[in-house]
C-alpha cells in the first residue's frame, strides 16, 4: 500500500516545461448541497464547468499570460509566477490533505441569505470558504438569481482556490484583483461564459 502511494504520487506530480500539456484536471464532488433540488442541480452544474474550462485549451492558454501579485505575508506563494501558479492549481492539493491527485475536492454548501446580509450586503458576497478547511459556502441569494451558472463557476474556483492556501486580504483595495483566488476566479468565470447554455 505504502509503494502505491508513492507511485501514484510521482504520476500525480505535474511537470509544466514550456508548451507542456497541462494534466488532465477533474472535479472530485464529495458532497454538494443545495436548500433545494434545483439549487443542488445548479450547484453541479456549475462544478462540471469549472472542470471543463480547467481542461479547456483557450482557459490554460490565457491563465500561462497572467501575472499575480500577494498582498498578504502567508499566502501560499509570494507573488507567484504563472507556472508556479498553474503547477499548484492542477496539482489539486488540499491543505488538509497534501496528497496532489490533480483534482478539487469539492464540498459544497448552500447558506440561506438572513435578512441582515439581504439588507446591508445585498448578495456582494456571494460566499466563503477558508484556507485548511474542506467546506465552501454560498448564499442563496446567488443560487437563486438567473443566468448565474459563470458566475457560480468562477466563485467556486475562486474560493476552491483558497482551500489550496492561495489568500487574499479582506478589504478590497487597488491591486486585490491580482491575487490568485481572484485572477484565477476571474478567469474561469469568463471562460465558464461558453459552456453554461441556458442556465
Ligand atoms: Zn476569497
Amino acid at each position: 500500500m505504502k509503494k502505491l502511494s508513492i507511485l501514484m504520487l510521482t504520476v500525480a506530480l505535474p511537470v509544466l516545461a514550456a508548451g507542456q500539456q497541462f494534466p488532465e484536471f477533474r472535479v472530485n464532488v464529495i458532497e454538494i448541497k443545495g436548500r433545494s433540488y434545483s439549487q443542488t442541480e445548479k450547484m453541479k452544474r456549475a462544478v462540471t464547468i469549472f472542470e471543463n474550462v480547467l481542461n479547456d485549451a483557450a482557459f490554460q492558454k490565457e491563465l500561462t499570460t497572467k501575472t499575480f501579485k500577494s498582498d498578504r505575508d502567508d499566502d501560499l506563494v509570494p507573488d507567484p509566477t504563472a507556472s508556479r501558479v498553474i503547477e499548484k492549481i492542477y496539482a489539486g492539493r488540499e491543505l488538509y490533505n497534501p496528497e496532489p491527485n490533480n483534482a478539487a475536492d469539492i464540498y459544497w454548501y448552500a447558506e440561506k441569505t438572513g435578512l441582515w446580509k439581504r439588507m446591508t450586503d445585498r448578495c456582494n458576497t456571494i460566499g466563503y470558504g477558508y484556507p485548511g478547511e474542506k467546506e465552501i459556502y454560498t448564499y442563496t441569494c446567488l443560487l437563486k438569481e438567473k443566468d448565474s451558472l459563470a458566475k457560480l463557476a468562477g466563485h467556486i474556483a475562486h474560493e476552491w482556490s483558497h482551500k489550496l492556501g492561495f489568500v487574499h486580504r479582506a478589504e478590497d483595495h487597488a491591486e486585490r484583483h491580482l491575487t490568485v483566488p481572484y485572477v484565477f476566479g476571474d478567469l474561469v468565470f469568463k471562460h465558464a461564459a461558453r459552456w453554461t447554455g441556458a442556465d
